[in-house]
């Protein structure tokens, strides 16, 4: 397991709902009372309110904490559709496998012969998982991206049309070209392994493992990793 050293530990990351700027602990605090203020984004136009219980999950790479999210998932939504959200929104790029691990136990996104052992993504959250629970997420068992996610909040607002919604996003990490200092517009895939391999648009042309293998420096704790470029 390659096990990449951070360049950066923190970063700070904006509240959709009110435009605040934290970092990730306070950002836990602050979208708790913002949630509270702004206790259900659309007008409930619905003649018999439908409560739906929603989970507040921060979502952040196991070794990069400088990539984080704070997501508001319905409790009523399957393992499956927090799968698919991650894929879209931080790790997919060639449809590799993928696991959830709660409770020791874990859920995968393909079953065959080989993970027999295992459960299926057809769960409802609210059957695996409860307030101050953490889990963990595993995507491509080859060039694996470890995620840590925990359930910070929980909520019932009258609506009953939600999908998963980003409430706060780590911004951009800013990181160095590690040849001349400016900032890094590539990385290799190769020496990403390292925690290296940060280039710059001018140092591109000279890395010592060609131009092919670089990579565009993306907002995802993927950065760098097999294909991914953080594009569909
Ligand atoms: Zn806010
Ligand atoms: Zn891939
Ligand atoms: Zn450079
Ligand atoms: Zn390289």
């Amino acid at each position: 397991m390659a096990v990449r050293k951070p360049k950066i530990q923190k970063t700070n990351g904006i509240c959709s709902l009110c435009g605040g700027v934290f970092g990730k602990t306070a950002m836990k605090k602050h979208i708790v009372q913002c949630l509270q203020k702004h206790p259900s984004r659309k007008p409930s136009g619905f003649p018999v309110p439908v409560q739906t219980r929603l989970f507040t999950i921060l979502v952040k790479g196991s070794f990069l904490h400088e990539y984080w999210m704070y997501i508001e998932v319905p409790a009523n939504s399957l393992l499956r559709g927090l799968d698919n959200f991650l894929r879209n929104i931080w790790v997919e790029c060639c449809g590799h496998l993928s696991s959830f691990t709660i409770n020791n136990k874990k859920y995968i996104s393909e079953m065959d012969e080989y993970f027999k052992e295992d459960k299926s993504m057809n769960y409802l959250l609210e059957k695996v998982l409860k307030y101050g629970k953490e889990f963990y997420y595993e995507y491509d068992f080859g060039s694996p991206t470890y995620l840590e996610l925990k359930v910070v909040n929980e909520r019932e607002i009258e609506d009953s049309d939600r999908s998963i919604e980003i409430i706060a996003r780590n911004e951009p990490p800013v990181v160095n070209c590690d040849s001349c200092g400016k900032i890094a517009t590539y990385i290799c895939r190769q020496c990403s392994n390292s925690g290296d391999g940060w280039v710059c648009d001018d140092c591109a042309p000279e890395h010592k493992c060609g131009e092919d293998l670089l990579l565009p420096v993306v907002n995802s704790p993927r950065v760098g990793v097999c294909g991914y470029t953080g594009l569909d």
